[in-house]
């Protein structure tokens, strides 16, 4: 699940202050899990824009609007009011609001912050534990992956704050970097435990546009 969470309305009210007439698109998925794009918040956003004198031409709630297939499927049902329509505030992660905007070529406002791949313990209660590094180190970190958990995002550690165990920067927290060297143990791979991993390479996240 993509953790997304919500942005101030100030600033969606400021981006939106050159267009009247406006669209809001929810994502019935992940965005619905974390509470920032389902039916209930497109709606508030409906309530909150229309006390700033905005027209409200569609809200529609779509599964995944980040698949372009499912998204031109559903737009079909909005396809008038959205000819009328000057800008769309999107409830979604990026990539949803980067799909919308791609199909709809509007004027396109994100209601959300794009966070984490978090895993779901209940509604409204996530865990960060995936960047999307494309250099997945999991295999030799015991099944932790430190530079999302680690406040310092750290790829070799651990720093030299940790007392042993909790972490300098969250107290209430274990350094990961002990998870990690607890599973290796327990998983007899000891021979992970001092390994270097090299500097992040970014000439491979220059994804090109169909990977
Ligand atoms: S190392 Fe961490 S951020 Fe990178 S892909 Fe693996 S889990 Fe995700
Ligand atoms: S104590 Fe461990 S988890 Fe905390 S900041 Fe340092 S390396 Fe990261």
């Amino acid at each position: 699940m993509f953790l997304t969470t919500k942005k101030d309305i100030k600033e969606i009210i400021d981006a939106a202050k050159k267009y009247q007439n406006i669209g809001i698109v929810g994502c019935a998925s992940c965005a619905s899990i974390c509470l920032t794009g389902g039916s209930a918040q497109v709606g508030e956003m409906a309530q909150s824009l229309k006390k700033e004198g905005k027209n409200i031409t569609f809200t529609i709630s779509i599964d995944e609007p980040c698949d372009m297939r499912v998204l031109k499927e559903d737009m079909r049902f909005v396809e008038d009011n959205l000819a009328n329509t000057d800008a769309v505030v999107v409830l979604s992660c990026g990539t949803g609001v980067q799909t919308i905007s791609e199909f709809t070529k509007k004027k396109i406002i994100t209601g959300t912050n794009s966070k984490f791949i978090a895993k779901t313990e209940h509604i409204g209660e996530y865990s960060p534990l995936c960047r999307g590094c494309d250099e997945c180190r999991l295999n030799f970190t015991g099944g932790v992956c430190t530079i999302t958990l680690c406040p310092k995002g750290l790829l070799n550690g651990p720093c030299e704050g940790h007392n042993g165990i909790k972490c300098e920067v969250d107290e209430e927290a274990n350094c990961i970097f002990m998870n990690s060297y607890v599973n290796m143990k327990n998983f007899g791979e000891e021979e992970n435990i001092a390994r270097i991993f090299s500097p992040r390479d970014y000439s491979i996240k220059t994804f090109k546009k169909n990977i």
